[in-house]
């Protein structure tokens, strides 16, 4: 295995690609409420945990990318370099990317270039790369091509039909030892031609460059088409669909506001309870472990541990958030009802909603929250407290 600080992957972000709509740059687009980027980085990430990952940006992006990176997992976010920024060309910014590393205290010895918006290199694919950069000093992942090609000319005329079989299409990671791409691109600097990948580049520079196997599921993002594709693609991953339900009660007491979902809203009483008493995030966090068989609130979290009175329950829902993600799963929806006859919940749904929403670390329109009265009946309808319902929906991958 390739030591830890002997590989990098280079991830060109640089471009102003907005075919995809949308305004932003394609690369920071959310492809199912992520970041492509992050998406592409935490795909690289799991293929080789400990190596760099160093971007590369266009100057204008620095707030995005931060955005971006904030997305990522702790472990992740450990490995990820300050970004380098992009030059006119994609040629330019690789450039700018390896001497970037260049310039590190101990250069990696490999380096595998990719591009943003490829999020499907999986640690298959990551693994024949750093075998063929090690085997062969410069390599591409290709794919058979089942279309044939034509060659034309200017005037649309065909001009030749290469033999399909000896046909690649090209992805990346494009894979290399390091010092070989670093002096083909120095060298290849201030060339009239631009090169559009970096195999090119080591063509130029008369490397033989070797095809690998590549994968057509790491396909590049686009078109709006293509953010669909890569949308569906990821819940076809996922298709082990769990539901759980959670529910919560807590008694008034003295006090001048309640927490709901993290949110502190106004109320003549407060709530009694060993933490915040936020009966909406209890049933919530319980709702999502019931999704994932994992127990209860109260297992996770004993009302006996002294370290959790007065906690913020924010605390407790993250935590349920972070199980389902670390079995790679995803949050698909969540539907909360609380229960009192006061306070009135409707001028703080908007916020709650984005509050819950934010701890989970999932899109606002996956959250939903309501509120009912029990018309003055049982212990809500007597205001002696309040009670909330939760289901969650997860998807698992198999
Ligand atoms: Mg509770």
């Amino acid at each position: 295995m390739t030591s830890p600080s002997s590989l990098a992957f280079l991830v060109v972000a640089g471009g102003r690609g907005t075919r995809a709509g949308a305004g932003a740059p394609k690369q920071y687009r959310a492809v199912l409420g992520k970041p492509l980027l992050a998406r592409t980085l935490e795909a690289l990430h799991a293929g080789a945990p400990s190596a760099l990952l160093q971007v590369v940006i266009h100057a204008d992006d620095g707030a995005a990318f931060a955005a971006g990176a904030a997305e990522l997992s702790e472990a992740a976010r450990k490995h990820l370099a300050a970004p380098a920024f992009g030059g006119a060309s994609r040629q330019e910014s690789v450039r700018n990317g390896l001497e970037a590393l260049a310039r590190l205290e101990t250069p990696p010895k490999l380096v595998l270039i990719h591009d943003a918006a490829r999020p499907f290199a999986d640690p298959a694919l990551i693994e024949r790369a750093i075998e063929a950069a090690r085997d062969f000093g410069a390599a591409a992942p290709g794919v058979p091509i089942s279309d044939t090609i034509k060659e034309i000319d200017a005037a649309g005329r065909v001009v030749a039909t290469p033999e399909r079989s000896r046909l690649r299409g090209v992805q990346t990671p494009q894979a290399f030892a390091f010092e070989l791409i670093l002096d083909a691109h120095r060298k290849a600097a201030g060339g009239k031609i631009d090169f559009t990948d970096d195999a090119m580049v080591a063509e130029e520079a008369g490397l033989p460059v070797h095809i690998f196997a590549g994968d057509p599921k790491n396909f590049k993002l686009t078109t709006p088409e293509d953010f669909m594709r890569a949308e569906q693609q990821l819940l076809a991953a996922l298709p082990d669909v769990r539901t759980g339900q959670g529910y919560d009660v807590h008694a008034f007491a003295d006090g001048d506001h309640v927490w709901l979902g993290g949110v502190a809203v106004p109320h003549g009483q407060g709530l009694a309870g060993h933490s915040d008493a936020d009966v909406l995030a209890h049933a919530v966090t319980d709702a999502l472990l019931g999704a994932i068989a994992e127990g209860d609130i109260g297992a996770h979290f004993p009302p006996s541990d002294p370290q959790w009175k007065g906690a913020a329950s924010a605390i407790f829902l993250r935590h349920a958030a972070e199980l389902v993600k670390a079995r790679g799963g995803m949050i698909a929806h969540v539907d909360a009802t609380i229960v009192c006859e006061a306070p009135k919940i409707g001028p703080h749904r908007d916020a709650i909603r984005a509050s819950l929403a934010k701890i989970m670390g999932i899109e606002e329109g996956r959250v939903a929250v309501k509120a009912t009265t029990t018309e003055k009946l049982g212990f809500t309808g007597r205001r002696e407290g309040m009670a909330a319902l939760a289901l969650a929906t997860v998807r698992l991958p198999l």
